[in-house]
């Protein structure tokens, strides 16, 4: 293990809100932050010690700025590959490239959680307008169209109800390679949000149970209900067992759907999660810290609950306006994250709320 001391700088590569959170938790246990980031306004940056505004597959920048830090991680999934084995020699990179390779393309993500033994959605590979219809006849209707790489937040998604005329969804996908997955009924969603440290130790937080609206996370609420604890240690072993293949050192977050069945793998993030982002008042340890504690090879924190019950509701677009309606009530507690421009489904804040 690896350990690096206090006034260390840790590079995060991506300049959003967590990368912020991340910066936050790294300043409270003395690391300084660099934040690499293509936009000049970070809301990441505004709060770290660095900050380098560059191209993700600009070399010459990246290699500077890692060789600028003691280790490098990533609050973004969807950073180039390429670029970042060019600047291996200079800094370690937590969580490991294999990770991002596996996280980048739905179809190696799903392959992979069966292959260590999980329960994915029917899926099939769509890559032009002919195979749509083949992977539609072979997942069935309703199936959600989802373009291999760059999804986030329901973006790149196209959801097929039966009868509906292929071409729309095609158009929709902008005719990008895509996985064509059946619908899964189920009865709630989860995650299994793990950090793993540099010697393998694996601790979990509490599961919570998600909300999603839009294809975005509205809500997350610990303790989760029994349908979801039910479910837990399949889930919990199965994230695990991904995380030890990988060799994965940070937080990793893998989301599931509850079925009848038992727990469906739906997608991993190698990274710190908004559904876990009420750790940090409501854990002992937040997920932020953890995470940094284990690039860092420091020792990782108590991941037990803080509260009785914790909840966490994501402030979308203008619903962050009502900040001070949210502060008037004691269990709240805000976070904003600086995002200048409020847009339709943007994440501009999450309030946690904590009852005891
Ligand atoms: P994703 O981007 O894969 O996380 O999808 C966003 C949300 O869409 C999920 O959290 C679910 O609420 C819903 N969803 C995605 N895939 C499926 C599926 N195969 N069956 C049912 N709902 C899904």
């Amino acid at each position: 293990m690896r350990t690096l001391p206090p006034g260390s700088t840790i590079g995060i590569l991506g300049g959003g809100q967590l990368g912020r959170m991340l910066s936050v938790a790294a300043a409270q246990l003395g690391y300084r932050c660099h934040v690499y980031a293509p936009n000049a306004n970070s809301v990441a940056a505004e709060v770290a010690a660095e900050f380098t505004c560059a191209q993700d597959d600009d070399v010459a920048a990246l290699t500077r700025f890692a060789e600028s830090c003691d280790v490098v991680t990533f609050e973004f999934e969807n950073v180039p590959v390429g670029p970042l084995h060019e600047i291996r020699d200079c800094a370690p990179l937590h969580p490991p490239i294999a990770a991002l390779d596996i996280a980048q393309n739905r179809i190696a993500e799903k392959v992979f959680a069966r292959d260590h033994g999980g329960t994915t959605a029917p899926f099939a590979e769509v890559s032009d307008r002919a195979t749509l219809d083949i992977a539609i006849a072979e997942v069935g209707t309703p199936a959600i169209l989802k373009t291999i790489r760059m999804g986030y937040d329901g973006k790149g998604q196209s959801r097929i109800r039966r009868g509906d005329d292929l071409e729309d969804h095609w158009q929709a996908v902008a005719g990008k390679p895509c996985v064509a997955e059946g619908f899964v009924t189920f009865s709630h969603e989860f995650s299994v949000i793990l950090v793993r440290g540099q010697d393998g130790e694996v601790r979990f937080w509490n599961t919570p149970h998600n909300v999603h609206e839009d294809g975005i996370l509205a809500i997350s609420t610990t303790p989760a209900p029994d349908a979801i604890l039910a479910q837990q240690d399949a889930a919990r072993a199965l994230a695990a067992r991904m995380a030890e293949a990988m060799d994965y050192v940070g937080v990793l977050t893998c989301e599931f759907f509850a079925t009848e069945a038992g727990p469906v793998f739906n997608e991993m993030a190698p990274r710190v999660h908004n559904s876990g982002h009420w750790t940090i008042e409501g854990a002992v340890t937040s997920q932020f810290e953890n995470h940094i504690r284990a690039i860092c090879g420091l020792p990782l924190g108590d991941t037990g609950l803080a509260a009785k019950r914790v909840e966490m509701h994501n402030l979308i677009g203008p619903q962050a306006d009502e900040w001070q309606a949210l502060l008037a009530d004691g269990a709240n507690h805000l976070h904003l994250y600086g995002k200048g421009e409020t847009r339709p489904g943007r994440k501009m804040g999450h309030v946690t709320k904590t009852y005891f």
